[in-house]
């Protein structure tokens, strides 16, 4: 019997076990390149912890996924992104696009995006 974490995409990433263009990681947070960017500069942030979808998130989880935001807002912060702006995405289940189900964040950035989101 394997585990969810042996078998999820996202945790193989961040254990190195899947290679990936990893631009940051502390003890918390794994940042790297998405693998089909939809933007110029198209992170995905994960929280090293499990953790399948916002819908799964308790408050337990709270300071692994805040600390997702805040390295996102860094990272954005040191490539200068912040001066045209960016855009973090959240995708919660199918309907919204969500295919990974391990929690991990977007940062899109170096066009512009349309309001309301496809
Ligand atoms: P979502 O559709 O919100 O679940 O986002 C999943 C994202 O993961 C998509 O943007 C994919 O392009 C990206 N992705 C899938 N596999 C990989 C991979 N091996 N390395 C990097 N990004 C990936
Ligand atoms: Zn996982």
């Amino acid at each position: 019997m394997t585990s969810i974490t042996e078998r999820c995409l996202f945790c193989r990433i961040a254990s190195g076990e899947i290679p990936a263009k990893v631009v940051f990681q502390d003890t918390l947070t794994v940042a790297f390149e998405d693998i089909n960017p939809q933007a110029p500069t198209h992170l995905v942030l994960i929280p090293r912890r499990h953790i399948s979808s916002l819908d799964e998130m308790t408050e337990n989880d709270a300071e692994a996924v805040g600390g997702v935001l805040f390295r996102a807002t860094e990272i954005a912060r040191a490539r200068h992104l912040n001066d045209e702006g960016y855009r973090l995405v959240i995708n919660q289940g199918e309907a919204a696009g969500q295919t990974v189900f391990h929690i991990h964040v977007h940062l899109l950035a170096g066009r512009n995006f349309v309001w309301p989101p496809g």
